[in-house]
């Protein structure tokens, strides 16, 4: 095979190489962000199940304080019908405490209204939340499986590549390779250009006929414009 023919084919193959580096750069990323998701959803229910711990302890909490400000009522109205209130002072004292005993009760009852809300919002949630996980976990598990394969398989399909690279290159000489290295890295992975008619394919400059010639007969010629190889084919 031609040296401007092995560039050609060692093109080929860097590219391949390149696309597959970035692939390979970008799926532990995917597989990451998939285990972020599952964690954050994880996270997200345990936070709710907290949620309603405590709101359940509040709830028990307000319960109580209104069963014994209730009893307490209870108390101070029996001594208004039992004899032990002697006058009208010690009535409106007595009225006055039942009142605010009482306000005492209506507050936490409205608490205790917003309370059973929110457990009853969390409890659905929380329920939904967990048919959802079961899901989510077994879709994330099959997605990271997958890439992992696709890991397994690109990085084999990579050292392939590299056993080509590596194969190619030992038949090139230095300068030539070192020309192809500097050329390819700065024209973005396009280190050869075909010549049409008279003109570079790569920048459209101008080929001379000798160098044409040449390049025909499969020298190594390089466009005096952009300085790619250049390679013709025969028809
Ligand atoms: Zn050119």
């Amino acid at each position: 095979m031609s040296v401007i023919d092995q560039i050609i084919l060692l093109q080929d193959v860097d590219n391949k190489l390149f696309e597959i580096n970035k692939l390979l750069g970008d799926l532990p990323k995917q597989v990451q962000e998939l285990t972020d998701q599952e964690e954050f959803t994880k996270n997200s229910l345990s936070e709710k199940e907290e949620k309603l711990k405590v709101t359940t302890v509040d709830m028990h909490s307000s319960e109580t304080l209104i069963a014994t400000t209730q009893e307490k009522v209870d108390g101070l109205k029996d001594k208004l019908i039992d004899g032990s209130i002697s006058n009208n002072k010690e009535y409106d004292a007595m009225m006055e405490t039942i009142d605010y005993e009482k306000n005492i009760i209506f507050e936490k009852e409205n608490e205790l209204l917003v309370l059973m809300e929110t457990k009853e919002t969390l409890s659905k949630e929380i329920d939904e939340d967990k048919a959802a996980l079961d899901g989510i976990i077994e879709e994330l598990n099959t997605k990271k499986e997958a890439l992992n394969k696709k890991v397994e398989d690109v990085s084999e399909e990579k050292n392939a590549l590299t056993k080509e690279h590596d194969g190619i290159v030992v038949d090139i000489d230095k300068d030539t390779l070192d020309k192809y290295t500097q050329i390819y890295e700065a024209r973005s992975g396009v280190a050869c250009s075909e010549i049409l008619d008279s003109n570079c394919e790569g920048c459209g400059g101008y080929i001379p006929p000798q160098v044409v010639n040449e390049a025909l007969a499969k020298s190594i010629v390089y466009c005096g414009t952009c300085s790619r190889f250049l390679h013709k084919s025969e028809n």
